[in-house]
């Protein structure tokens, strides 16, 4: 494995010269030099400067040959033990067809004998030639004799052959989530509440080593320059896993935990309040108000564009969610809610004003996950509430048909990053992986282009709404920060810890359709080497 913790262990006292170094992205400040002592910049400046603080103090100074230095990327939504399954499953993205969904899914059995369960993610039915959604009988052809279980693009709907349908006792179920052809037989598809069922069922499955499998997908986050991240929809084993992995010393990532609903309950039966720790910390609790576009969950205002009788659907009343920021922000828990359409931001703004007179912290209490479709009201509401938003560009890119769900009118309402930005709402950048890849460099490239370059629809309408490569860099690593309210973070300032990355080239002077191609050569948390 190529992970060295601590090859730097012996320089508690170094410094950085002769390097292109971003402590900042707003403002924009650049640096020759920076010198770290236990962890943490001490002071920035030029080669001469730093080289006598770190004389001085008797460490040592490492030339970093003009390279690019900035503040390693915070990833404010993701889900961790998420992306840990896709490390051992089936990538369906792309796909154009249920012929080629069929091929890759046999090429992926042929290489995986040992699996028990076929697990796979990423199809869009939008993308397929033949212009309907698959069924079970379509994947039965390729395997009936062991569980297929694919997840759609969004995460809120899933196919299943016949054999998964059986493990888990759909066929007989009465579940509304369960889609049925006209005579009232499951198709294969099923949504929401389903897919919940499903996730443990397939976790219980394909992992054997679970600490294993969680390290494994923390080493692949490192290796792309996350040095933090927001771990949503946590779960109470995961999180023990990470503090075992943590103890072991076999990972440095900065992990903020956001529990799922029922694993806080469970959390709340034996703490009662959050858990601080430079390395693993549970802060909150994640809840769903609504599900996705793709799936036409997404809770509107107005009914769909391309389905009128339909305005989404409502996963938590607004008096429980009411309830819910009650119980966690009295204990000190922050509320990270899924609000994709208006009308569950709607509901958050009603729940979160109710509870907001009782607060008496000044950080951030409330983040509004998502916020794709949302109102200039809104907007100006979430910035004098102090409400957070975190925000997932890369699905500017996914969502490619997104102009026929919400229709023309409503078409500027949606990811207005620039807007939220310009007025001065707390945002953090993430990739909500594995729904998007986690490579940041995606998210900056979807940030910047707006989906111009791949001809999207949306950027046509609303091109005005692009981040420049410094505020995304901003956002994706100081604004990142904030969202999870930590205060030394997400830049490279002195007193802030010293997680940075180095890179190939200098964002700030690539072409936006270059900046997929920028490195990772080397990743630091708290001034030692990770990669
Ligand atoms: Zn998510």
């Amino acid at each position: 494995m190529y992970i060295q913790y601590g090859s730097r262990n012996d320089l508690n006292v170094f410094g950085l010269i002769n390097g292109n170094i971003y402590v900042s992205f707003k403002p924009i400040k650049k640096v020759e030099a920076l010198a770290i002592a236990y962890g943490r910049v001490i002071a920035i400046g030029n080669n001469n400067y730093v080289r006598r603080i770190v004389h001085e103090l008797g460490g040592e100074v490492i030339d970093i040959g003009k390279r690019t230095v900035i503040p390693g990327f915070i990833d404010a939504h993701l889900h961790l033990d998420g992306v840990a399954l896709t490390l051992k499953s089936l990538d369906l993205r792309g796909t154009r067809s249920i012929n080629e969904l069929k091929s890759k899914l046999k090429d992926f059995v042929d290489r995986n004998p040992d699996l028990e369960v076929i697990y796979g993610r990423g199809w869009d039915q939008e993308l397929f030639i033949e212009g309907r959604w698959p069924t079970r009988y379509d994947i039965d052809d390729v395997v009936d004799d062991k569980p297929v279980i694919l997840i759609r693009v969004c995460g809120h709907a899933a196919l299943l052959n016949t054999k998964a349908m059986e493990d888990l006792d759909i066929l007989r179920s009465k579940s509304k989530d369960v889609v049925r052809d006209e005579k009232g037989i499951p198709t294969g598809i099923v949504k929401e509440s389903i897919i919940d069922i499903i996730s443990s069922y397939v976790k219980g499955k394909l992992v054997k080593e679970y600490d294993k499998y969680i390290h494994d997908a923390i080493n692949y986050l490192l290796s792309q320059g996350i040095t933090t991240i927001g771990y949503v929809s946590a779960d109470i084993k995961t999180v023990n896993s990470l503090l075992r992995l943590t103890r072991e010393g076999k990972t440095l990532l900065r992990i903020y935990a956001y529990l799922d609903l029922s694993d806080f309950e469970k959390f709340l039966s034996f703490m009662n309040s959050p858990i601080y720790s430079d390395y693993v910390s549970v802060v909150g609790v994640k809840v769903f108000l609504d599900g996705s576009l793709g799936a036409r969950t997404a809770l509107l205002t107005k009914p769909y564009n391309d389905d009128p009788q339909n305005s989404g659907q409502e996963l938590i009343s607004v008096n429980d969610l009411t309830k819910l920021m009650d119980k966690a922000f009295s204990k000190g828990f922050q509320v990270a809610a899924h609000a994709i359409g208006d009308k569950a931001i709607d509901n958050a703004i009603v729940a979160y004003e109710r509870v907001r007179s009782s607060i008496k912290r000044s950080d951030i209490h409330f983040r509004i996950e998502h916020a794709s479709v949302i109102r200039p009201d809104q907007i100006r509401k979430l910035r004098e509430l102090d409400v957070a938003v975190t925000i997932q560009p890369r699905f500017i890119i996914s969502d490619w048909w997104v102009v026929k769900r919400v229709g023309t009118e409503r078409v500027k309402w949606v990811y207005p990053f620039k807007t939220m930005k310009n007025e001065g709402i707390t945002i953090g950048l993430s990739t909500d992986a594995p729904v998007e890849p986690s490579n940041p460099w995606e998210t900056v490239y979807a940030a910047v282009t707006r989906g111009s370059l791949e001809n999207i629809e949306l950027s046509k309408y609303t091109a005005y709404e692009a981040l420049s490569i410094n505020e995304a860099l901003h956002l994706y690593t100081y604004g990142s920060a904030r969202v999870l309210n930590v205060k030394d973070i997400g830049k490279l300032l002195p007193g802030y810890k010293a997680d940075f990355v180095v890179l190939s080239n200098d964002p700030l002077v690539t072409k936006p359709k270059e900046l997929r191609r920028i490195k990772i050569l080397e990743v630091w948390i708290g001034g030692l080497r990770v990669k």
